[in-house]
């Protein structure tokens, strides 16, 4: 049984992608790579398709491979691989692939001659971020390729794309800097007589703050989990919902005198009488070490800070002499009735996005 119960609200991720579409006249791609952000890849592509995502993201092939083998039939682009990328078995699941290099779009047109079909491509463009993507010193060359292997039937390139690097400060210089070398590179695509069915570069935060770089598609990924990437100015969080609760119970409490030392090497010593509360899970559920000390929790409505070191299955809280907590009762990690994902990063000096990453990740897949 896991220590920590992580329960999704897939409804949430349907209203978020309705704000998302709200938000834009593009269509939304909702990036449900790593496993949805840790909420569970189908049952979040599903929740993201009920509220109109025409389009899945995900990094890896095998998560596209995944939504498809369970059913789902709507337009899935995959990007991040090697020249070993499955694409036979990606083009006959009729997956959108990216390409970045010579070699990758090698084991694509090879994937497509086994597979007898062609292969719907992505031209993945490095315009500053300096990970994925082709330079633009070098687009000429890969057009030169992917039009050779186009005459033959075997590609048809259909998107052109790019990443941010600072898309969280809205007002940066580089987004406008990606943008023009993004744009340079569009034209020298189409001069080449390619017709592009979607232009795509924004993320969450680009979608909510640059509506002039929407182009075709917009490809949000942590505010369909309902967890804002910058803030709102109305301070309205967008209207965004977060879509996880992470809970746990307390399994003991006990009544103790000012000055003991809690958990390993006393980095906590109780300032008065006081009662603590044991919490069966640690680092090895997800519950980063460095939150010691550190973030808070909530119990019965009241928040705690977790007092002295995380252990590997286990944490302690003080919960105040007057506390009328009982073994049993719920303990809140994250939640509407909690801390907030972003409490956590802002505590332990990490972003939301790797808190429900990691709590995600850890937890027993029963929402499937
Ligand atoms: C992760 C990712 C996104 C989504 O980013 P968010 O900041 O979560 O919205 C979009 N595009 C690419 C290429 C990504 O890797």
């Amino acid at each position: 049984m896991s220590r920590l119960q992580v329960t999704v609200d897939h409804g949430a991720i349907t209203r978020n992608v309705e704000r998302l579409r709200a938000a834009t006249t593009a269509q939304v791609m909702a990036v449900v790579k790593a496993d949805a952000y840790g909420h569970g890849l189908v049952p979040s592509g599903r929740a993201a398709r009920a509220g109109g995502a025409t389009w899945l993201g995900v990094a890896q092939p095998d998560e596209a491979l995944a939504l498809r083998a369970a059913g789902d039939t709507g337009r899935v682009l995959t990007w991040l691989y090697g020249p070993e990328v499955p694409a036979r078995a990606l083009i006959e699941a009729d997956v959108d692939l990216s390409v970045s290099s010579l070699p990758v779009l090698a084991s694509i047109v090879a994937g497509a001659r086994e597979a007898g079909g062609t292969a719907r491509l992505h031209l993945c463009l490095d315009t500053g971020l300096s990970r994925e993507g082709v330079r633009p010193a070098e687009l000429a060359a890969l057009l030169d390729a992917v039009l050779e292997a186009q005459a033959d039937g075997l590609v048809t390139v259909v998107g052109a794309w790019s990443h941010l690097a600072w898309a969280d400060q809205p007002g940066h210089p580089t987004i406008d800097a990606q943008a023009g070398v993004f744009r340079g590179a569009l034209e020298e695509i189409e001069a080449r007589g390619i017709a592009l069915e979607v232009r795509h570069l924004a993320n969450s935060a680009a979608t909510l703050t640059r509506p002039d770089l929407h182009f075709d598609l917009v490809r949000p990924g942590i505010a369909v989990y309902g967890l804002p990437p910058v803030e709102d100015p109305s301070g309205e969080g967008f209207g965004l919902e977060p879509a996880m609760r992470v809970s746990a119970t307390l399994a003991l409490v006990k009544d103790v005198e000012a000055g003991r030392g809690v958990s390993y090497g006393h980095d906590y010593v109780t300032p008065a009488r006081t009662r603590l509360g044991l919490v069966t899970a640690g680092y090895a559920d997800g519950v980063f070490r460095s939150a010691g000390n550190r973030a808070e929790v909530a119990v019965a409505g009241r928040r705690f800070r977790i007092a002295g070191r995380v252990c590997m299955d286990q944490v302690v809280l003080d919960l105040g002499a007057r506390s009328e907590a009982q073994a049993g009762d719920e303990v809140v990690l994250i939640g509407p009735d909690g801390p907030s994902a972003t409490e956590w990063a802002d505590a332990i000096g990490t972003i939301d996005y790797e808190i429900v990453c990691r709590f995600g990740c850890l937890r027993e897949k029963t929402s499937v």
